[in-house]
């Protein structure tokens, strides 16, 4: 069943499967599950699937940054010192927390676009690969 692109990313902000919409997309905050418990769609379908999270994830933290920046400085008369202070990690959580949402979008895009679209997993991906509890970062 083909989803609308607008129900895609509502699934993926609630970090859930694009495909039934129940199932989590995580196994821990930032790890993608191997497949979705609920439905069973293979999350991370060929290697590199989810690169352009990482590019996504680049995009909306320089964007966030850029705005803190403006913010503290003209909302502030902070020493350069402080600013640093308060503004490194502020950005360096801000990316942490975000990440599994770029996650979840860029999944949910890949859902929209490939697999909305008749492609399937890569055979590797496709047999039950995951089903000895192998992680994401162990597979080839
Ligand atoms: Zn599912």
């Amino acid at each position: 069943m083909a989803q609308t692109f607008g129900s895609i990313v509502r699934r993926a902000l609630r970090r859930r499967c694009p495909a039934c919409g129940v199932g989590s997309l995580f196994a821990t905050f930032t790890r993608l599950a191997p497949t979705c418990k609920q439905c069973g769609w293979i999350i991370q379908r060929e290697a590199g699937a989810v690169t352009g999270a990482m590019y996504l994830i680049a995009i909306v933290t320089q964007l966030f940054a850029a705005a803190l920046f403006f913010v503290v400085w003209l909302a502030t008369d902070w020493t350069t010192t402080t600013k640093l202070l308060v503004g490194l990690p502020t950005i360096a959580v801000f990316s942490y927390v975000a990440l599994p949402f770029a996650r979840a979008l860029w999944v949910g895009l890949d859902y929209y676009t490939d697999v909305a679209a008749g492609e399937t997993a890569a055979p590797e991906y496709a047999r039950d690969a995951y089903a000895d509890g192998a992680t994401e970062e162990t597979q080839p």
